[in-house]
């Protein structure tokens, strides 16, 4: 039956180590002790259930954190996961050796099928026992730099703000607002830069270090592995990276160019800041509120199919979604589920800016695709790898485009051109920051001066445009890296959204011929959830791979078509 308890209403459950352990060690002895099929998967079932009760609790744990990174007895809580997460997955080790080693294996697989068992032994090669204090050190050390980010409290013009708050700062009309608080959120890093690079520091070698007790090279394969990424490795990846730098940077700089001249300064003269400004009279402007805006996300889903009608009242009666910024809320955004209540939840930092309706589309994508495969079994085929994620998410942005009206009023047609050219803009800073960890983890005893030269030289080849004013010392120097908190959280994550970047503009530029057709793909994609890795799910959704000579340049082709046809004189 559908539950219907509200995000607020749902109560953390205590727990402690020894009794997961208990309850895990159990479960495992029956697996071994289990004579038949039968039996066994009786067991598997029951294990599965019991991982989405502990999942869910420590998911809602997390979310809670994310929301209020100031309460202490919620911090305690997540302590307490981050301790004893690297124990339970060397308990869910245990129980995959035996799982892959069961003779009857081949009956799971003809239930499951053999990507099943391929993520289980992905899964066994990237964890031991013997890399646990490691894998303590690591989470303890993302937490803490969450909490530096987290703590930011940014003086500007006699008031203080995080920093997700600044962006409305950054991007305003006024060049020197722009300029002031581009410095200031800047000044927080210099403050900061020996703390954040210190940590950085500690987790490239503890990776490395784990990386090799498990008899890998450096941390990159192990990063890819535990990525699940069974069917691309590095080469395919930096192949792809060399076909973004040859089809989609010059490109870009084309964007720039026409972007300097349409706000009125010479293209030499734009700094850094000055891209935050895409239309001289000013960014496209919200029509209203964030209620409003909430609002308006209602009138689109209800309008754009039932099923997302369905959806959106869904999340809404449940309240499952937290969007304003507030201190003390830790920065970005996010979709997560909760596999128990087959809940999603939307956890955003509003500021008043486009990035807010990104927010309202984007994770809804997400979350749609999270309740369209929540009955899929087994729940590991219910989420698939990351990159897939992000098609979803980033193909509703596109999606939504027609009813863009809503929420920018006259300013509808800024914003489209805004959010096209700016996803394509996005395209070579993804591959900076892959690129930059690469770097990384083939040299990870390199000092915080060395990573920031080295990201400096590659920031310098994919995004060229970029200039700093002195006062951007951080940045300046090579130091941007420090905002990206994928780096030290998510590593290799990031290219992720360039990946799925290239698979939604295949959707748009669909969904601008026949709505209908790809719509019906988007939710076929959807539905499929994760019952296949990456690549082998794009042949599945029919769309074109991007590690594959000439694809980009394929999908990048018919969007400058699109590009031409904005009448840019109106964006005055
Ligand atoms: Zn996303």
């Amino acid at each position: 039956m559908e539950k219907t308890i509200k995000f607020e209403d749902i109560p953390i459950q205590k727990f402690s180590f020894k009794q997961i352990e208990k309850k895990m060690k159990s479960y495992i002895e029956q697996l071994k002790a289990a004579p038949d099929f039968e039996t066994g998967f009786k067991v598997i079932k029951a294990y599965e259930r019991f991982g989405s009760k502990m999942g869910t609790n420590f998911g809602i744990i997390s979310v809670r954190f994310t929301l209020n990174t100031q309460d202490e007895v919620i911090a305690k809580y997540q302590d307490l996961v981050d301790e004893i997460s690297p124990l339970i997955s060397n308990l869910a080790n245990e129980w995959n050796k035996v799982l892959v080693a069961l003779p009857y294996r081949k009956q799971i697989e003809e239930k499951y099928g053999s990507y099943y068992f391929q993520m289980i032994e992905n899964e066994l090669k990237s964890f031991d026992e013997k890399i646990i204090p490691e894998l303590v050190e690591i989470n303890k050390l993302s937490s803490q730099y969450d909490r530096v980010m987290g703590s930011a409290q940014i003086e500007f013009r006699g008031q203080t703000y995080n920093i997700p708050q600044m962006g409305k700062f950054s991007s305003s009309a006024d060049r020197e607002t722009r300029k002031e608080a581009a410095i200031a959120v800047d000044k927080f890093f210099q403050d900061h830069e020996q703390e954040i690079g210190d940590i950085y520091g500690k987790l490239v070698l503890l990776r490395d270090k784990a990386a090799k007790k498990l008899g890998f090279e450096d941390f990159t394969e192990l990063g890819y592995l535990s990525l699940g990424r069974v069917d691309y490795n590095p080469e395919m990846v930096a192949n792809y990276r060399k076909q973004i730098a040859k089809e989609v940077v010059p490109v870009a700089q084309k964007l720039y160019r026409a972007q300097a001249k349409r706000i009125g300064i010479p293209f030499n003269k734009m700094y850094n800041y000055d891209y935050n400004l895409f239309f001289k009279s000013g960014n496209p402007k919200l029509a209203g509120d964030s209620h409003y805006l909430v609002e308006s996300a209602g009138k689109m889903y209800h309008e754009m199919s039932p099923i997302t009608g369905e959806f959106w009242d869904f999340m809404n009666e449940r309240h499952l979604l937290d969007l304003e910024a507030r201190p003390g809320k830790q920065p970005g955004g996010y979709m997560t589920f909760f596999d128990e209540y087959k809940y999603p939840f939307i956890f955003s930092n509003f500021n008043g800016t486009p990035h807010d309706v990104d927010v309202l589309t984007h994770e809804f994508g997400h979350a749609l695709q999270g309740y369209l495969s929540r009955n899929i079994k087994p729940s590991e085929y219910r989420s698939p790898t990351l990159e897939s994620c992000e098609i979803h998410s980033m193909s509703m942005e596109y999606f939504a485009t027609p009813w863009m009206e809503l929420f920018f009023g006259k300013d509808a047609e800024k914003y489209r051109y805004y959010h096209l050219s700016d996803s394509i803009c996005f395209l070579p800073y993804g591959i900076t920051i892959d690129e930059f960890q690469h770097w990384v983890y083939k040299h990870p005893t390199a000092t915080h001066e060395e990573r920031c030269a080295a990201f400096k030289e590659i920031e310098s080849r994919y995004l060229p445009q970029k200039k700093y004013p002195k006062e951007m010392k951080a940045a300046g120097h090579g130091g941007w890296w420090m905002r990206q908190s994928h780096i030290f959280g998510s590593p290799f994550y990031y290219i992720d959204y360039t990946l799925a970047q290239v698979c939604a503009f295949q959707f748009y530029v669909e969904s601008t011929k026949n709505r209908e057709k790809a719509w019906k793909k988007y939710i076929k994609l959807c539905k499929m959830g994760g019952k296949y890795p990456f690549v082998h799910l794009l042949e599945k959704a029919h769309l074109r791979n991007p590690f594959e000579d000439g694809n980009v340049a394929k999908v990048i082709r018919p969007l400058r078509k699109i590009l031409k046809g904005f009448d840019e004189s109106k964006f005055e």
